[in-house]
């Protein structure tokens, strides 16, 4: 399932740790610190959307 980034969830503050567990290195943080999908790469294994403690990575409708 493809996931999006719920940015009103997401503090921004900090290195993301979805980057490090992403198996495909579709993650990237943009300058103010939102994560960013690179959906060429991403394989929609929703591995980011159980490891965020936020719950700011969200599968799309
Ligand atoms: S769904 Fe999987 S492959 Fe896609 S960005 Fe999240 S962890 Fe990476």
């Amino acid at each position: 399932m493809p996931v999006e980034v719920d940015k009103s969830r997401c503090p921004h503050n900090h290195v993301c740790p979805l980057i490090k567990i992403c198996p495909v290195d579709a993650i990237s943080q943009d300058q103010e610190g939102y994560p960013i999908i690179n959906y060429d790469l991403c394989i929609e294994c929703n591995k980011c959307t159980k490891y965020c403690p936020m719950g700011a990575m969200v599968i799309k409708d």
